[in-house]
């Protein structure tokens, strides 16, 4: 590119785009961030941030400003009729987790981390990219405006279903692993009447779960998972439809949830699906986060390794200055033998979710009432952190 300073454009500015540009501005790099959507997203479902994504948070200097919105939740499991099963109390659940886990969210986590981005990384809304090209000197991007862009890397942090992926790649559809079953995530306006505050609440009919989380300071998200045939289906019906034809015959405080469900302001909808391509990089342009490796909310891990794996990727580019190509192929063989671990566990945990028959329900809820006493979760959170 002619001058010493390089020049990222970063496609997608979820947790995985934002920590990029974050790390990448840090060691001095121009960045240009793209997003599709017209503006900030807000709210989304709660998640965790644990391990990898706890040291990046730290190592980043945003752990201060995600600790302030972290609330300890109890885990309770329920009855059709709201009636308790048992209870999974804060301090076991976040030992199982390794003992630095911070119940967030993702907007929550978004907002941080686009906060702590400095003034003098563009920020473009409503804009993505329409074609990709790249030779030894650079990557040349038309964006859907028409104009081009020039820099020395693109990154794809444009999620699941990535265009970064299909323009760069070459890969198509086969890499979508679908995993069999659709999730629907929102923030809600209020907690349905009855629910504890402060606290995750579960109940899973067979092959289905609902669960509702309430983070504190009015903040609370509704999940709701189904195993379904037609994921694909599902998402042409849209998530109105779909939930009120899979949970409509519920009672407790479902109908509460599917009438919040009308208005909320930001959804997430999808099958559940995990990447399995089979390189993350091609030359200048590097996938990142789900666009990369989805892990799936079974995991439980997916904010955590989009940010971990984005501030490894500016580690490794600090580190290998000269040559982009050989920083990303060091980057992606220290990272995919966890990924690779975490979508197998994602994949052993999919019954955990949403349990099909009865006896994987008894099996999920023996497991999680023996994880709650206190020597087991001592050696399950010391198995966990490594
Ligand atoms: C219900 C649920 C619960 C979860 N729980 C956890 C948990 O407890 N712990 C955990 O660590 N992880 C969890 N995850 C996973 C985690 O949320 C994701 O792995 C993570 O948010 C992925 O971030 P990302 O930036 O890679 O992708 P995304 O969040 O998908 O962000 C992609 C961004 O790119 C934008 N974009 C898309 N296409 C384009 C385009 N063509 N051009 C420009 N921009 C584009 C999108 O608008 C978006 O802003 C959960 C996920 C779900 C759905």
């Amino acid at each position: 590119m002619g001058s010493d300073i390089r020049r990222a454009i970063v496609v997608g500015a979820g947790i995985a785009g934002l920590t990029t540009a974050l790390r990448l501005r840090g060691i001095g790099w121009d960045v240009l961030l793209l997003e599709r959507a017209p503006a900030r997203r807000r709210g989304g479902y709660a998640l965790t941030l644990t391990g990898g994504g706890h040291a990046a948070a730290e190592a980043l200097g945003i752990l201060p400003g995600l600790r302030e919105r972290h609330f300890d939740v109890d885990l309770l499991f329920v009855n059709a009729d709201g009636g308790r099963r048992f209870t999974l109390p804060a301090d076991r659940a976040e030992a199982l987790r390794g003992g630095r886990a911070l119940n967030l969210l993702r907007g929550d986590i978004e907002d941080v981390l686009f906060t702590a981005v400095p003034d003098d990384v563009e920020v473009r809304f409503g804009a993505t990219v329409t074609s990709i090209a790249q030779d030894e000197d650079g990557v040349r991007a038309v964006l859907d405006d028409g104009t081009t862009e020039r820099a020395d890397l693109l990154v794809g942090a444009d999620g699941l279903h990535s265009a970064v992926r299909d323009l760069a790649f070459d890969v198509g559809p086969s890499v979508l692993r679908d995993l069999g079953y659709t999730v629907a995530a929102f923030s809600l306006r209020k907690l349905p009447a009855g629910l504890a505050e402060r606290a995750v609440t579960t109940f899973s009919p067979p092959g289905r779960s609902i669960a509702v989380a309430s983070l504190g300071r009015d903040r609370a998200a509704a999940y709701f998972i189904h195993k379904s045939s037609d994921p694909a289906g599902d998402r042409a019906l849209g998530p109105e439809q779909t939930l009120a034809n899979r949970y409509g015959d519920l009672g407790w405080v479902v109908p509460d949830l599917l009438g919040q469900l009308a208005d909320t302001d930001s959804v997430y909808f999808d099958g559940v699906a995990q990447i399995a391509a089979d390189r993350w990089h091609r030359g200048r342009v590097v996938l990142v986060g789900d666009a990369a490796w989805c892990l799936t909310p079974f995991s439980g891990y997916g904010a955590s390794l989009s940010m971990a794996g984005a501030d490894l990727l500016g580690t490794a580019l600090e580190a290998e200055p000269a040559d982009i190509p050989a920083a990303l192929t060091a980057w992606e063989a220290r990272l995919r033998p966890e990924a690779d671990r975490f979508q197998t566990r994602a994949r052993r945990a999919a019954a955990m979710h949403a349990p099909s028959t009865r006896s994987e329900l008894l099996r999920r809820d023996f497991l999680l009432r023996a994880a709650s006493l206190r020597p087991v979760t001592h050696v399950l959170a010391h198995l966990s952190r490594h």
